[in-house]
């Protein structure tokens, strides 16, 4: 079975316009762009016209690889203050140059789009989220949609960052999910793979995991994302390996990135009610 990210992703879409339509204000969204890495620029790209598409109101700043942090902070002090900003999102990766956290932490609470702020990402810990970081809110919208609830079963969650595992464990855990996390140091890997119920790999390295990391029953979520040579996009994980092999997964495209945006416009929608 295949979990049809895109699908979904169309049908979140349209009923927050409904909200949106009927709401006393637009919901403004900033995204802020450092440097010229070109998928951050297909990213933003894909942002900016999701918010046209549910009556968003956006605003794209890009800013010089060089940027000076100072140069970077009255942006957002700037857009902190801004009415017409609800939600302000800065593209990840950053230059190295720049302190990634400090950076999420000049954002307001109040805008955290991406809810990966400190102040954010400490409500998600102790289970007091308004919003929750994108991708993995996604992800559990994905597995509900599909009746495969995570109360009771062990899922397995590879990779530990602050945008998609940490929070990931986080959520699953808040819905009574067994889960085990693991990342690079994870002695036999495969141990824990083949005997989970969910696999949700968001480690950042192509075509790592195949049919002999899962069993029959797996399902697998693959958060991973990469460019071919010949411009295609892959996953973390073998797809052709694992089709007709487990119960259910993720195509890349079309499974966990169309959930990512579909997340951001919702966030900055309860971030814009949340200032009213
Ligand atoms: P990241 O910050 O680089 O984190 C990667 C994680 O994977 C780390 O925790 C690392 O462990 C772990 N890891 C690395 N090699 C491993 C291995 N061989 N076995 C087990 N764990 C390993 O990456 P990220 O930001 O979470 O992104 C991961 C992937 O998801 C990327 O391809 C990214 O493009 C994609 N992504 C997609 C979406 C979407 O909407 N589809 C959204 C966000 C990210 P250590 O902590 O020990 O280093």
């Amino acid at each position: 079975m295949i979990l049809d990210g895109k699908a979904l992703s169309i049908k979140l879409k349209a009923q927050l316009k409904q909200r949106i339509d009927h709401a006393s204000i637009k919901p403004g969204l900033a995204v802020i762009l450092v440097g010229d890495n070109p998928a951050s620029h297909v990213y933003v790209n894909h942002k900016v016209k999701a918010c046209s598409e549910v009556g968003i109101h956006s605003e794209r700043y890009h800013l010089p690889a060089a940027v000076k942090p100072e140069d970077l902070k009255k942006l957002i002090d700037d857009l902190n203050l801004n009415p017409k900003i609800h939600g302000i999102l800065v593209q990840l990766p950053l230059p190295v140059h720049l302190n990634t956290q400090a950076v999420l932490d000049w954002v307001d609470p109040k805008k955290d789009a991406d809810a990966i702020g400190t102040f954010r990402m400490g409500q998600l810990l102790i289970g007091n989220q308004q919003i929750a970081p994108c991708t993995p809110s996604g992800i559990i919208a994905l597995l509900e949609q599909n009746d495969f609830p995570v109360r009771g079963k062990h899922v397995v969650v590879i990779g530990r960052s602050t945008i998609v595992g940490k929070p990931m464990a986080q959520l699953l855990e808040q819905k009574n999910a067994t889960v085990t996390l693991c990342h690079s140091k994870t002695e036999n890997l495969k141990e824990y793979t083949q005997t989970a119920d969910i696999v949700i790999v968001a480690v950042g390295k192509k075509h790592l995991l195949g049919k002999e990391d899962f069993s029959h029953r797996s399902i697998v979520v693959d958060v991973g994302m990469h460019r071919l040579d010949d411009g295609k996009l892959c996953g973390d994980v073998r797809t052709d390996e694992i089709k007709g092999f487990v119960k259910a997964y993720t195509p890349v495209p079309g499974g966990v990135g169309p959930l990512t945006i579909a997340y951001l416009l919702q966030n900055t929608y309860v971030l814009s009610q949340e200032q009213r």
